[in-house]
């Protein structure tokens, strides 16, 4: 039987967009390549999904660094709000933490999938285990998709395919591709809220070491500062990673044109008078010892070698002759660790993909293509990402629900009015 509505991708958007799409009694059939759809979605927040913010649309907008704009119109429909109260009524009951980051009271993703999955079957959504390969288009018309299984005729398709990030989930950029051979213009994928790297050889010394509560600032060319935060970070063989560098990254978006360095305070909560008091006492416990022996109590292990040498002071150097200008040396790295970043590491290590669906080719009031009638797309395949926080994810729900509800009612006399 032929469907009312295809959705191709049972991600967070895809399964959004079925489930809003249905409930307006369209039947619908979902396209997922794996054998079971959300396969993202169980490892989002390190498996305990932080599903949204508990947050204004505004705020979600003032989260979006890339095309947030865009959204002004589903997230006014779809805000965080109503998402909560939409898994409520699932039966998931949620919670809010730090950062009003929102996660399941019992901090398990597949809570969330499993009441999805419940909604689709109650919705009487027929889910395909199969891999969409080409869209039919004619005449600026969608009429179909073309599956590994066959061809699928229906003149109303989502496309909720993801990005590139995390490709063992199954986002491999299908949608990129399915979209440009209709005509759509793709911006290139690149990664966000991505680890950073950098040539400095104290990373890869320092490999596996995680500095908690620690400032960071990233500088760019100008000395501008681009991005400032306190936090969790981790040294590794290629650079810098950890929930702080993550966040950070959605910040950095022209390394192509611009240079960022990276500077830590290691002891954020000493202002340097503080820090200088500090550093005497320690000083004066440990006057007879080298100086490289006498960083114990000021700098975890595996930095202290790294930190010596920036100081230019011999290690060997007992702690009662060590300079003022000396000690000044040392507050100086330990207030301003700095760390020239190179870049980000590749896309598909990337939490979120920054790029996709060009957004000026969408209508945003409904999400369906200007260029191609009946096709409509939803969630990160798009050109939008935002923060950490949840955000990523209220964009998918927020945009599988307009896309969902639009092609639903396409062609009906209250299109738009929900
Ligand atoms: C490790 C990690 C943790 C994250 N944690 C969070 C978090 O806690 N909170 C948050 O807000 N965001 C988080 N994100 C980001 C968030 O998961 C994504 O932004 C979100 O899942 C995007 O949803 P989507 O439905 O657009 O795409 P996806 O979730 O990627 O779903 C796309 C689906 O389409 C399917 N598909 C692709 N191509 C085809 C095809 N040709 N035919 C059929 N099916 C196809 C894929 O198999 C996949 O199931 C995290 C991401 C990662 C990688």
């Amino acid at each position: 039987m032929k469907p009312d509505c295809i959705i191709i991708g049972g991600g967070a958007a895809g399964m959004m967009a079925a489930i809003a799409a249905a409930s307006c009694g369209a039947s619908v059939t979902l396209l997922e390549r794996n054998p079971k759809v959300g396969r993202k979605l169980y490892i989002t927040g390190k498996g305990r999904c932080n599903v949204t913010n508990c947050c204004s649309s505004e705020e979600v907008l003032r989260a979006t660094p890339c095309n947030g704009k865009f959204l002004y119109s589903a997230m006014g429909k779809f805000p965080p709000s109503f998402v909560m109260e939409f898994f409520e009524e699932l039966g998931v009951s949620l919670k809010v933490e730090r950062g009003n980051r929102v996660f399941p009271v019992s901090d398990k993703a597949t809570d969330i999938i499993d009441a999805l999955l419940k909604e689709l079957k109650k919705r009487k959504v027929r889910i395909i285990e199969t891999r969409a390969t080409d869209l039919l288009v004619n005449d600026g018309a969608v009429y179909g998709v073309v599956t590994e299984q066959g061809e699928i005729l229906c003149d109303r398709v989502i496309v909720a395919t993801g990005g590139v990030s995390y490709p063992l989930t199954g986002s491999t950029g299908d949608g990129y591709d399915m979209a440009r051979a209709i005509g759509h213009s793709v911006v290139t994928p690149k990664g966000s809220l991505v680890p950073l790297t950098s040539d400095d050889p104290c990373c890869p010394e320092m490999q596996g070491l995680s500095l908690k509560n620690t400032g960071l600032k990233i500088k760019n060319m100008k000395g501008k500062v681009v991005y400032q935060d306190q936090g969790e970070l981790l040294f590794t063989h290629f650079g810098l990673s950890g929930p702080m560098i993550l966040s950070a990254s959605a910040h950095l978006r022209k390394f192509e044109t611009d240079e960022y360095t990276v500077f830590l305070d290691l002891k954020p909560a000493l202002d340097e008078e503080k820090l200088d008091a500090r550093l005497l006492r320690e000083f004066e416990e440990n006057s007879n010892k080298d100086f490289i022996n006498a960083l114990d109590g000021l700098l975890p292990r595996a930095m202290i070698p790294v930190v010596v040498d920036r100081t230019g002071i011999p290690p060997g150097t007992k702690v009662h002759s060590v300079t003022r200008q000396q000690r000044r040396a040392l507050l100086e790295q330990m207030k301003n660790f700095s760390i020239k970043l190179t870049g980000t590491r590749p896309v598909e290590e990337a939490i979120v993909t920054s790029g996709g669906i060009k957004v000026s080719e969408i209508d945003p009031k409904t999400m369906q293509s200007k260029l191609v009638q009946g096709l409509f797309f939803a969630g990160e395949v798009i050109d939008v990402d935002a923060y950490t926080g949840g955000f990523n994810l209220q964009i998918a729900w927020a945009t599988g629900r307009v896309a969902g509800l639009s092609a639903a009612m396409m062609g009906k006399d209250d299109e738009n009015e929900f």
